[in-house]
């Protein structure tokens, strides 16, 4: 029984308002007293705003300080966007974390793959378990998805059951795996659903997402009619589309040779966990030189356009042990994630330049979502009938129509909100009550840090107009001592009257130090500010742009 003053709320760090770095938290107790479950602990990509930046992490400062009051972390599925914050991030919290196998058998594979990572003990839990954490009694729902074991999580509390999906879509034949769990989710409508968190990711799509089915029947078709070679690449963690790629191959008598690690660790993973049983072991890349042409399937990454994955390589003609010819077939069974355009682009238009036929889910069934589109959304809440819906794991547009999409279905309560936001589901939910600190941390190198950091932004102003700095030894007497030390960076040869830009900003310094008065001269803060202004002042005259520039008086 629930106490008077106990409440159940949501609170999502990440995945509201973005897609990726997922991280979401239920809250139950007395105000003060809440306990904590998280779900999943993932990235966000960086794109060429962020330069030197690879990715970006939920910021769980609020976390670390309710460490104590957190029952455990459940990771839904092994999406980088669902647990990949987790091997950088844990350290912090030493939290418990709960995983299904194959989810489980990927994070130990990653933590042998990265030196220098933590040994995060991690409780397996089989696929449909049931468990208590705290005042949380868990339950896992199967989901067709474009991974192996993706879960749903019903999570009852004193105050009502709350299904978080995760990600999603319902697939009747998903090759691999269960499908959508429908019986239990009708179950749990009959049972009441206090609340649905919902994958908004396709709510902007009519319609259904195709079958895995479907799309093995058209890739098998695409690979025995290829004249000569024939490469798929698709994301490594989708192993049914891996394992339709690898039937598909066999049924022709081509070999699959696995060409980039992130396949590599995939594929070792699945076949610890079962899901390649029955296939033929893929080859190693060496081989690929010494098969017919009609005989070989090379199984790429890169499908992102990645420029070190495998596929960039290839077709930059820069790979060690992999080329094409003209003839060859290469199919993208995958859709760019938004922000990939132009870098998967660069990839096609390079594999077209070397005569090579590409293969897109522009024409062919080649690729299918694993996250619902619209009619998908009405089924689920058909199945459920939840009282509240929040749509998550989408940007604003995406959580938007998820939410119209509800009203319209008749959910009564919709409530869209966003990352740092508390919602109360219950009693009386729902309703926005508090904020706690929510934002973004970017890792760098080997470091993280906070995205309001000047860091990035300082980079940013860097990669536009480049740097010059100035030395100089001033005498006590505020005579310049010797010739100034100039370097500039990331700045024109020569402007449009064929001067050199190292003269100009020279020229400028040293007329902006003698026209300074004598009891100046010997001031070096005022010395170093007048050159600094000079010197920007005259490289933009000539160039319309102002670097940013160091001046360093040295006293002698
Ligand atoms: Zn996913
Ligand atoms: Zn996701």
């Amino acid at each position: 029984m629930p106490r008077h003053s106990d409440e159940l709320v949501f609170a999502p760090l990440g995945g509201v308002g973005e897609i990726g770095m997922n991280l979401a938290l239920y809250g139950f107790g007395q105000e003060l007293h809440r306990r904590w479950l998280a779900v999943d602990l993932g990235v966000a990509i960086a794109g060429d705003d962020l330069p030197g930046i690879e990715l970006i992490f939920p910021d769980i400062r609020y976390l670390i300080e309710e460490r104590r009051n957190i029952v455990g972390l459940v990771l839904t599925h092994a999406h980088e966007d669902h647990f990949g914050a987790l091997i950088h991030l844990w350290p912090q919290l030493e939290i418990p974390v709960h995983a299904t196998p194959f989810t489980a058998a990927l994070l130990a594979a990653k933590q042998q793959g990265e030196p220098g990572a933590p040994e995060i003990p991690v409780n397996v839990v089989p696929l449909g378990g049931r468990f208590h954490l705290g005042p949380f009694d868990i339950e896992l729902v199967s989901m067709a998805h474009s991974i192996p074991e993706s879960n749903g999580l019903i999570i009852r509390t004193p105050l009502g059951a709350v299904l978080h999906t995760g990600d999603w879509k319902i697939d009747a034949s998903p090759v691999i795996g269960p499908a959508t769990d429908e019986a239990k989710l009708r179950a749990l409508g009959n049972e009441g659903c206090l609340a649905l968190i919902g994958d908004s990711t396709n709510a902007v799509r009519e319609g259904r997402s195709p079958c895995e089915a479907d799309v093995a029947k058209c890739l098998a078709e695409l690979i025995r009619t290829a004249p000569r070679r024939v490469a798929v690449t698709t994301f490594a963690s989708n192993v049914a589309r891996l394992r339709t790629v690898a039937e598909a191959a066999a049924m022709c008598e081509r070999e699959v040779v696995v060409v980039g690690r992130a396949m590599d660790r995939i594929t070792q993973v699945a076949r610890e966990t079962g899901y390649l049983d029955g296939i033929k072991e893929f080859r190693s890349v060496d081989l690929y030189g010494h098969l017919p042409p009609d005989k070989v399937l090379a199984l790429c990454t890169g499908s992102q356009g990645e420029p070190r994955a495998a596929l960039s390589r290839i077709s930059q003609d820069e790979h060690p042990d992999v080329a094409f010819a003209r003839g060859d077939r290469v199919i993208f069974s995958s859709r760019a994630i938004p922000g990939n355009e132009k870098a998967v682009m660069r990839v096609i238009n390079g594999l077209i330049a070397q005569g090579v036929e590409v293969i897109t889910d522009r024409t062919h069934l080649v690729h299918a979502s694993g996250h619902p589109r619209m009619d998908e959304l009405r089924d689920m809440i058909a199945w459920v009938h939840p009282e509240i819906l929040l749509p998550v794991h989408g940007e604003p547009l995406h959580l938007a129509e998820h939410a119209e999409l509800a009203r319209r279905a008749g959910v009564g309560k919709v409530l869209v909100c966003r990352d740092g936001e508390v919602v109360r589901l219950a009693p009386g939910g729902p309703e926005k009550i508090d904020e706690i600190p929510a934002g973004r941390v970017y890792k760098d190198g080997s470091l993280l840090v906070s995205a309001e950091e000047r860091t990035v932004a300082d980079r940013r102003r860097l990669g536009f107009s480049g740097v010059v700095s100035v030395a100089l030894a001033l005498s006590d007497r505020g005579e310049i001592i010797g010739d100034l030390g100039l370097t500039l960076t990331g700045i024109p040869a020569t402007d449009a009257q064929g001067r050199n830009p190292m003269d100009v900003a020279h020229d400028a310094a040293m007329e902006a130090f003698s026209a300074l008065p004598r009891a100046g001269r010997r001031d070096p803060e005022l010395v170093a500010e007048a050159i600094r202004r000079a010197v920007r002042a005259a490289l933009s005259a000539i160039w319309s742009k102002k670097p940013t520039c160091h001046v360093h008086v040295l006293e002698v």
